[in-house]
């Protein structure tokens, strides 16, 4: 029996200077590895030639394939597209720039053979990258980690190896903000993490400016927890412990000691006090928002790894070859 598909999806915005080296240095690592492969382009609304250079390598190799997208939807929307599109028993989605090294799919793929079914690839960072860049995304991971309780490493970026039953599963998730960081660590299964070092851009430029950073920080951010909402209630629990302990001070104040201006205690005391109630209300409506907000992803609430019966005649197929029919998921 030959070796199953592997699939390499790459969401590409504006990429034509990097692809046809995308192509060489993928071709040159999975060759080694004697897996088939099929690469998966997805034209992400592209302005420059990257739709000619996606037909161009198709000409020249039928492993290659390209998606185009009606207009520029975003690097997630992308990595949906090509998800949705590929047809291996494992995927591996890569930026088209080369940052991150085609070669690391090697090892990806031992990994995965030997039964890790989700391989995160952890980006050492390159020394050219500016400070900015290196703090702003570490912070981000550990906020999204503290906030969702999924544990992500910073650098843990858009570079993985999924087994087709995760690929179908997430492919299953109705949620329309896809974020692949987050789901990819959410779904559980066998993990792992590969570190790799960063390599540097082969040629055009990010496509992330600060401002698409910090919206697709809160993207993340807020599909993953509704913390944000509860902070109203927090605000106005201690708005209104604060309240109440000055109404407390001042009242002991005005019988052992000294009589201030009449009518000034009271007033910021019915201020704050109220200002404190209020949160409290608004509070109360983020937590029933929040659940909205949780119940409309329709998310499975579990998903079942394997089944196990007492009459058992043969076992359950250990490794990540095993059909995905079997896997009935409770939506
Ligand atoms: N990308 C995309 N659509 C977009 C923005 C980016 O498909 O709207 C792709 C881009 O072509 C690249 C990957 O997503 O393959 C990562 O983008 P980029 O390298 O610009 O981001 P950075 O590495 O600077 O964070
Ligand atoms: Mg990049």
């Amino acid at each position: 029996m030959g070796k199953p598909l592997i699939s390499i999806v790459v969401p590409a915005h504006n990429e034509e200077g990097c692809l046809a080296e995308l192509h060489r240095s993928v071709d040159r690592a999975l060759g080694q590895t004697g897996y088939p492969f099929e690469l998966i382009i997805v034209d992400d609304g592209s302005t420059d030639r990257t739709a000619d250079v996606i037909a161009e390598l198709c000409e020249e190799d039928s492993r290659v394939r390209g998606v185009h997208l009606t207009r520029n939807f975003g690097q997630q929307s992308a990595l949906l597209a090509g998800l949705e599109e590929a047809a291996g028993q494992a995927v591996v989605t890569i930026d088209a720039d080369l940052e991150q090294p085609p070669e690391a799919i090697r090892q990806m793929i031992r990994l995965w053979e030997s039964g890790f079914q989700v391989v995160h690839g952890v980006r050492r960072d390159h020394p050219q990258i500016s400070w900015f860049k290196r703090t702003t995304s570490r912070q981000f991971y550990r906020v999204f980690s503290f906030l969702s309780r999924i544990p992500m490493d910073p650098g843990m970026l858009d570079f993985k190896l999924l087994d087709r039953q995760v690929v179908d599963i997430l492919l299953s998730m109705p949620e329309t903000d896809f974020f692949l960081r987050g789901v990819a660590a959410w779904v559980g299964f066998k993990q792992a993490r590969m570190p790799y070092a960063a390599g540097l851009r082969t040629a055009g430029k990010t496509k992330y400016s600060t401002r698409v950073m910090i919206a697709f920080a809160m993207r993340g951010i807020t599909s993953f927890s509704t913390f944000p909402l509860r902070l109203a209630t927090y605000l106005g629990m201690l708005m209104t412990l604060l309240s109440l302990g000055y109404g407390a001070y001042v009242g002991i104040r005005h019988f052992f000691w000294e009589h201030p201006q009449p009518g000034y205690a009271s007033t910021i005391l019915l201020i704050s006090f109220l200002l404190g109630i209020q949160f409290l209300l608004i509070g109360m409506l983020g937590e029933y928002v929040g659940r909205i907000h949780v119940e409309v992803k329709r998310r499975p609430r579990y998903i079942v790894a394997r089944r196990t019966a007492t009459d058992q005649t043969e076992s359950e197929p250990s490794d990540h070859q095993r059909p995905v029919e079997d896997q009935r998921l409770p939506l």
